[in-house]
């Protein structure tokens, strides 16, 4: 190893950086964090590692906090004892004019509950007090979630802001079923659990998945108890972050039973080409019995964006999450979306006709909650299933965190244009452009990039700013994480090498959503400055 400033670090060596580099890209970064705070210039640490946003939807808060508010003064109609520490229940009966009398306009707050109920009943023909009383008593959280997979005015909301929000003008809220979940994750494991349990994917199946990817979607498949073949499609910044005509073409092969993407990637931050999704509906037109789970969290912040759902609605599983858009990553608020007619029952369907192993498998297991378990569809297996069957009649996301979704959806549903959504796009703008000016290097502007997050190729980065020759220096005399090393030990800035992402070597991310707008200068300004020492001792090297 050439002569580095490593060799002045006490505490860690070159060994410990290639230990560090078998752990996942999360476990390195927690590692810097301890680190950070030691910086040997003294600094302020700064932590871009994060995905956590650093902001919050405020408005659908405050009006949940009003309903639970209505909730109990309504059911303090029926009874109070012990002094209004306990009331009783909440009539439906002439709620909608009990709510209308409570809120007032002038609240925006208020506001918002009262354009939800009228969005209701006017846009989709919801009975008003239907409307009312599942809102008040899901907020209250005082019966369990009924019907367990949704309950039915939300499910009727959110299917609009999905639509509105992630279709581009596909039509498919009314043919489209949701089961709301603790957060995205929560929808991943579901999902990837019902698959095997459905016999939809066996052990040994192959799967392809787009990377670089959240690294869970590269962990689970190859878990025991899966132990699914991944086929990466690797796409690079040569191709825009796009996936070639050539990988996608894979697809077409019948041995390929699944896609798992997300879309906009995460950490690339690019929404698939209008051209990927051309090519993605000539694929299911090739293979028509291809699932396909695309993971859209990052959907609203790409602007024009189109969701695989909408292009081939009858083979995919839409996975979205409010966490990122609202702030909301401890509410634990996702959801799964399938339509109506799907692949993944005709599967089932088939699967159960040909294998009578299978059938009786069925048969056995979801008798116990359904009278007639052949024909019950995956969405409502992943529900059953979701609670060891056993606790099917106690399953389903918690009333509040639905009620807490529906507002959040309907935030965006009832104001004309998407004055919140600008607001979000805006703010990781901004901080996109301090980090790129800062580092004087022209950014990436091509449409469909979210700015959620960048990455940064660090021997690119080294050649645009000095030349090819130090950076081929750099990349043959050093361990790929040492320029982020180096960073969080000598300035305290900690950002996330994307290699466990499944992108190459030398590839770093930043998260545009968790720190203030002159933290992204600062990092700029670090890393020019690390840029500077590596550079200085490339020429002292190469004399
Ligand atoms: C953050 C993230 C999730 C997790 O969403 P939660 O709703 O917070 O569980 C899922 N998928 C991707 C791609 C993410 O970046």
């Amino acid at each position: 190893m050439a002569d580095t400033a490593l060799d002045k670090f006490e505490s860690i060596d070159g060994s410990k950086l290639g230990e560090l580099s078998h752990l996942s890209n999360f476990e390195v970064t927690a590692d810097f964090r301890k680190i950070a705070p030691d910086n040997l210039n003294g600094n302020e640490p700064i932590d871009v590692g994060r995905g956590n946003p650093n902001w919050i939807n405020t408005t659908a808060r405050l009006a949940q906090g009003r309903m639970v508010e209505f909730g109990i003064k309504d059911s303090e109609r029926t009874f109070t004892k012990d002094n209004g520490a306990m009331a009783g229940y909440i009539e439906m009966d002439g709620i909608e004019d009990r709510f209308k009398e409570f809120m007032n306009p002038e609240n925006p707050a208020d506001q918002l509950l009262l354009n939800t109920v009228k969005y209701a009943t006017d846009e989709l023909g919801i009975n008003g007090d239907e409307m009312v009383h599942e809102m008040a008593d899901g907020a209250i959280g005082n019966h369990y979630p009924v019907p367990s997979r949704s309950l039915v005015n939300v499910e009727k909301i959110l299917n609009k802001y999905l639509e509105k929000a992630l279709y581009r003008g596909a039509e498919l809220a009314n043919e489209t079923e949701l089961f709301p979940t603790e957060g995205g994750a929560a929808s991943m494991v579901y999902i990837f659990n019902e698959m095997k349990l459905s016999h939809i994917l066996e052990p040994g199946d192959k799967v392809a998945i787009n990377t670089p990817i959240f690294t869970p979607y590269l962990e689970i498949p190859i878990l025991k108890e899966y132990n699914l073949e991944i086929v990466p499609l690797l796409s690079s910044e040569d191709n825009d972050w796009q996936m070639t005509d050539e990988q996608l073409d894979q697809l077409k092969d019948p041995s390929i039973k699944a896609f798992f993407d997300v879309n906009p990637t995460n950490p690339a931050a690019r929404a698939f080409s209008n051209h990927a999704l051309d090519k993605i509906k000539e694929v299911v037109e090739a293979n028509p019995k291809l699932t396909i789970v695309t993971d859209d969290v990052y959907g609203t912040f790409a602007e024009g964006f189109k969701t695989i759902y909408s292009v081939v609605p009858h083979n995919t599983l839409l996975v979205y999450s409010f966490s990122k858009l609202f702030g909301v990553t401890g509410h634990r608020l996702g959801l799964t979306a399938a339509h109506k007619d799907n692949v993944f029952d005709q599967i089932i369907a088939e699967k159960t006709a040909a294998n009578p192993e299978i059938k009786a498998e069925f048969e056995d297991r979801y008798s116990k909650v359904v009278t007639d378990p052949l024909h019950m569809k995956f969405i409502d297996r992943m529900v059953a299933d979701s609670r060891a069957i056993g606790l099917y009649h106690v399953a389903g996301l918690s009333t509040p965190q639905q009620i807490m979704m529906e507002l959040l959806a309907a935030n965006n549903l009832t104001v004309g244009d998407d004055t919140y959504l600008d607001a979000s796009r805006e703010v990781v703008g901004e901080r996109y452009n301090a980090f790129w000016n800062g580092l004087g290097v022209d950014a990436d502007e091509s449409e469909g990039n979210t700015k959620y997050y960048t990455l940064i190729n660090i021997p690119t980065l080294m050649e645009k700013s000095y030349n090819k020759d130090f950076s081929d220096w750099y990349v043959k005399n050093y361990n790929y994480l040492d320029f982020s090393y180096r960073l969080v030990r000598e300035f305290g800035a900690v950002i996330m090498d994307a290699s466990s992402f499944g992108a190459n070597e030398g590839y770093v991310r930043i998260s545009l959503a968790n720190m203030p707008t002159e933290s992204y200068a600062k990092i700029a300004e670090y890393m020019k400055e690390l840029l500077a020492q590596y550079y200085a001792e490339y020429q002292k090297n190469n004399k």
